[in-house]
């Protein structure tokens, strides 16, 4: 398998430290508010990197944190604390935001078929972890200490640059012109690991002693606790969106290493790209997102998504518009369509010489997609090839349901999801005659689907459709 390294800037050969053995960790979310489809961009793309490995036969241990705690607002120690800021917006407790949007974040994260990792992980149930290793980073001599908080000082750590590819000076020159939040951090790339609880932190709800007084961690340093606690001083592949290559992972990495002495923290770093809107980010922050509560409203299927991602490579910006959804829900019903037509002819025939090659070839060809750097959408391209061959119903199937490993579009999962598209067609069409008042027009259409075993209801964001007995 290859995949490409954020830190070498090269497509690699992956060699795992410990075959078959493969660590994974994946910076988790930060649960202080409703998880957006941006992400699940990035979480679909974790999940097809866990589940290729797992198709080509590796063991995964796959880590992923849950932050609740230390995340301000501005990435580079400035504002205020998310959860705090959270807590404030909903009237809650930080504890029941933290929960609350958890939940919510497992909640679309199954919609979406994603494997929940093997270890999740609470930066507020690892303070003990936290504190501990911070105390090694601090024994080794990388910290300073203001009266506001615990620094790492990146100028003693050699390499703060290697990942970024940025050079921490010219970092100095630009963060110079923003708000000066510590008057005595030495350098702008410093970084804190401990926040004091006085200042603008005073009335922090969350906090804990610790050998720097009462207070809480800063936001990076949860991850090389915990990856350290669950996978080890050295892992294989770590990944996170394409915003955490400038700060939060050179960060880790500065910290983990001047914990261990030991070089590499990560063999390989993958990096997902953006899922955009009218060509910017999707992010909380310029309130362009959709959450899964908006495309089910639109009746769009969660899994129509999911096919929506595959169809762009990771490490491309992807724009997503209601247009380019509704055609992966064609593309995505199709397939659902073939499953059952062929799922209706699956009885087996002898296969002739040239038949097995080719049923051979198609696997092959999908297997070198996924191992040439996850390209997904090569991969998709030997799917619809395959199912337009003349090979035989059984054997399409047995592809089908064996590319779905790494797919995860529920193909083998029946039958609530599988409305043919003349249906589905027919359903929206008597929707907009129904909302235009045409009650006439709208009762015909009702009937017409009826015809085809279905029936329509009603509902608050549409309709429903439900195949009758
Ligand atoms: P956060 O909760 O902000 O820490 O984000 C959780 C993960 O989602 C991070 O790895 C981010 O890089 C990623 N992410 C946030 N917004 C987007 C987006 N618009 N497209 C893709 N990934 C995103
Ligand atoms: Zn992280």
């Amino acid at each position: 398998m290859k995949l490409y390294n954020t830190l070498s800037r090269l497509t690699e050969d992956f060699r795992p430290l410990n075959p078959p053995y493969v660590t994974l960790y994946c910076c988790g979310p930060t649960v202080y508010d409703f998880s957006h489809i941006g992400h699940y961009r990035t979480y679909v793309g974790n999940d097809v990197i866990r589940k290729t490995l797992t198709y080509l036969g590796y063991k995964v241990k796959h880590v992923m944190n849950i932050t609740d705690v230390g995340h301000l607002s501005d990435d580079a120690d400035a504002g205020e604390d998310k959860m705090e800021k959270g807590a404030k917006k909903y009237k809650k407790t930080v504890w029941d935001v933290a929960e609350f949007y958890t939940d919510f974040f497992f909640k679309a994260n199954d919609a979406f078929n994603i494997n929940r990792p093997d270890i999740v992980c609470k930066a507020t149930k690892h303070i003990g972890d936290i504190i501990n290793l911070i105390k090694k980073i601090e024994k080794k001599g990388f910290t300073y200490m203001t009266d506001e908080a615990l620094y790492f000082d990146v100028t003693k750590f050699d390499g703060y640059d290697r990942l970024s590819g940025q050079n921490t000076d010219e970092k100095k020159q630009a963060v110079r012109e923003e708000v000066v939040v510590d008057k005595n951090k030495k350098h702008p790339a410093d970084f804190v690991l401990w926040f004091k609880r006085t200042g603008r932190f005073k009335n922090h709800t969350m906090h804990w002693d610790s050998p720097w007084g009462d207070g809480f961690p800063g936001w990076h340093i949860e991850c090389s606790a915990m990856s350290m606690k669950y996978l080890g001083d050295q892992i294989d592949i770590h990944t996170g969106g394409v915003d955490h290559i400038p700060l939060h992972h050179p960060n880790e990495i500065a910290q983990s290493e001047s914990a261990t002495g030991k070089h590499p923290f990560v063999k390989y770093w993958v990096h997902h790209n953006f899922l955009l809107v009218d060509n910017q980010k999707m992010s909380k922050s310029l309130n362009n997102f959709f959450t899964i509560e908006d495309i089910k409203k639109n009746r769009i299927h969660p899994l129509a998504i999911r096919l929506l991602f595959l169809q762009t490579h990771y490490r491309k910006e992807m724009n997503f518009t209601w247009e380019s959804a509704r055609s992966a829900q064609e593309a995505y019903y199709r397939l659902k369509e073939y499953v059952s037509v062929l799922k209706n002819q699956s009885e087996r025939v002898n296969l002739s010489q040239e038949k097995m090659e080719k049923i051979e070839k198609f696997k092959q060809n999908f297997v070198a997609a996924v191992s040439s750097d996850f390209q997904l959408p090569q991969a998709l391209a030997v799917v619809w090839q395959m199912i337009k061959s003349n090979i035989p119903s059984a054997d399409k199937l047995d592809l089908l349901f064996d590319f779905d490993n790494i797919l995860g579009l529920g193909l083998n999962e029946l039958e609530t999801y599988t409305i043919p598209q003349t249906v589905n067609q027919l359903a929206e069409r008597r929707l907009k005659a129904r909302l235009e008042k045409d009650f006439g027009k709208s009762d015909e259409l009702r009937k017409k689907i009826e015809s085809f075993g279905y029936t329509i209801i009603d509902t608050e964001n549409g309709f429903d459709l439900k195949k009758r007995n």
